[in-house]
Formats: structure tokens, sequence, C-alpha cells
């Protein structure tokens, strides 16, 4: 069985961009391939250094949304990052393989970069160490376990092709020791937010969490952005750019063909339409914020299975330094 790497970084709770963009393919696969989801606290602590009380609880949050989304502990291994101690050292022997040049030029980093200097000033004093190394870390976290495939959106694309290169230059100069992953795109690889733009996301507000309360989420759809031609009730309008139909048809809501003809024909009021997305939004999560809700007050078996689920993860770690350590020679009492 092939192994598979993914996970996220414990900065909040999960919402529609993330489980449409990839939980629901975690869950699909975690049946064909050894499964391993990274909660990654290290990578979370680049941004939040200063604030590690909030990883800690979000680390908690992110296994509950897991859990609640289908991720299934008898299938797949839950995992915290910091309790591996090879992907640190492994980071370290990375570093030399990799040009700070080279890290700059990720375009990625290069636009994380821009943002940084955008806000904090332009003189590069906020770019620290650690965020400029995190695709190195990152290529780490994948080879450390032996990962074949990582399940990514569009935009982590250059780090794979960077854990890719670090990979090649390894066996080149070490000897064939280590497995070169590959990068699969999931087939939603970016959500819109509910105001239309690319992406759902915290900052920008226009999200549903899956953990949502329907008052909540009524809120939210209500707020969504429309067709700007349709004025009236009865004004035909056209479906193609209007969130509450992109949402419409991503939950698969049976009726999609109906609110089509409808909302071309002026046959649809966007309240009506928008109260009848909220309660389908609603009764999707339903079944999850039910896991959720017996995991929250089962917090010994969320333990049990991180626990877990970090022990296997570092069991492979350990196999894999091994055969590392011997390639560069560092075996010395082995
Ligand atoms: Fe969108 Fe529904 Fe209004 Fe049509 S009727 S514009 S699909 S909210």
């Amino acid at each position: 069985m092939k192994t598979i790497i993914t996970g996220d970084r414990p900065t909040g709770k999960l919402h529609l961009g993330h489980y449409f963009g990839s939980l629901q393919n975690r869950v699909k696969l975690q049946y064909d391939y050894d499964t391993f989801i990274l909660i990654a606290d290290v990578q979370a602590l680049t941004d939040n250094y200063d604030n590690p009380e909030k990883v800690r609880n979000n680390v908690k949050e992110l296994a509950l949304d897991y859990l609640a989304a289908g991720i299934d502990p008898e299938h797949s291994h839950i995992y915290i990052q910091s309790l591996i101690p090879e992907v640190a050292e492994l980071t370290v022997y990375y570093s030399n393989l990799v040009s700070v040049a080279r890290l700059y030029r990720n375009p990625t980093t290069k636009h994380e970069v821009g943002q940084k200097t955008h806000l904090f000033g332009n003189d590069g004093e906020s770019i620290t160490y650690g965020f400029l190394g995190y695709p190195v870390s990152q290529a780490a976290d994948i080879t450390a376990l032996d990962g074949d495939i990582v399940p990514v959106g569009e935009d982590q694309l250059p780090h794979i092709e960077q854990t890719r290169e670090i990979v090649r230059k390894f066996n080149n100069i070490y000897g064939e020791t280590l497995k070169e992953p590959e990068a699969v795109l999931s087939s939603n690889p970016r959500i819109k937010g509910l105001d239309g733009e690319d992406k759902m996301s915290k900052s920008l507000g226009n999200c549903i969490y899956l953990s949502d309360s329907e008052e909540t989420i009524t809120k939210q759809v209500m707020s969504a952005v429309t067709d700007p031609n349709k004025i009236k009730k009865d004004d035909p309008a056209n479906p193609d750019i209007c969130m509450v139909y992109y949402y419409h048809k991503l939950i698969e809501n049976p009726n999609i063909e109906t609110v089509c003809k409808e909302c071309k024909a002026g046959k649809r009021g966007c309240v009506s339409c928008k109260k009848e997305l909220s309660k389908a939004i609603y009764e999707y999560l339903k079944p999850m914020q039910e896991r959720r809700k017996y995991y929250e007050q089962h917090p010994e078996e969320v333990e049990k299975i991180l626990k877990d689920g970090t022990q296997a993860a570092r069991q492979r770690a350990k196999n894999v330094m091994k055969r590392v350590r011997k390639s560069m020679k560092l075996d010395y009492f082995d």
C-alpha cells in the first residue's frame, strides 16, 4: 500500500474550503492508502511563535475537525509534528542542500514574502529564518515517513517540487536513500468564498466553519454574493455568477436543476434560495457535527488517537533516519 502524507497547520477551525479542497478527498483515500495526517504545530509556530497557547488549543480543534469530517483512526494516523524529533534532525541535514536564493525563488514563498513586507515594511526584517526555511522542513515531514503521495492545492505545488529536488540531490550525493514523492492535485483545488473571492479564508471572513451553528450558517449565507443584475424577486438571473448557486452545486443539492431553471426564469427569489441553501448546508454538516460532539465528550479517546498516530509516525521516521544516517556516514555506534 502506498503512503499518503497530508496535514494542516493548527491555526483555527476548519471550514468548507478545507473540506471540499482537501478533507473530503482524504476521507475517500484513507481506505486505499496508508494515510498519515500531520498536525503541523511546528510550522504553525513560524507565524505564531509568540502565541504557543493558540497553537496548542488549535491542535485539539484540528483533531476534532478531522474526526468530525470522517477521518477514521482505524485507517488513518493523525500525528503531532513536534513529537517527531527525527523530522527536525532531517531538516538540519536538508538545510545544507538548498540555497537561500532557491528558497526565495519558490513562487509561493515569494508571494508570502511580498505580503509580509507589504504588511510590515520593506526591509525584510519580518522574514524569519524559520519562515523562509519552512519548505525545507516540509520536505523533511514528507520524506521522513517515506511518503509516496502528497495531495495538495495548487499553491503547494512549488513546495513539493522543492521536496523532489532535495531528494534527488540527497540521493545523488549520499546514494539512493530517499523516496521521491509525487504531488496529486485535489479535484477542488480552491473553493471560493461566499463573497466571490477566489479563496475561502478566515482572514477574509467569507467562511462557513464545519462546526458552525444553523444560525451562523444562515447569517453567513445571507451575505453571499448573487447576480448583481437581479434586483427584483422575479428578475431572471444568471446562476453561474452567483455564489449561492455555486454552493448549491458544491454540496450536491439534489434540487440543483430546479434551482437553475427557476433562477433563469425569474421564478425564484434570492432570499428563499439562500434560506434553502442554509438549511441544506446545515443538513450536510449535521453528521459531522454529531461526530464532533461525540469526540468533544470523549477527550480521552481523542488523546489516544493522537498518541497512537504519533507513535506510528515516529516508528516510520526512526526507520528512515537509520537509512539516512547510514548514507551520511553518521551511524557511529550502530
Ligand atoms: Fe443566485 Fe438563487 Fe438568486 Fe439565482 S435565485 S441569483 S441562484 S440566489
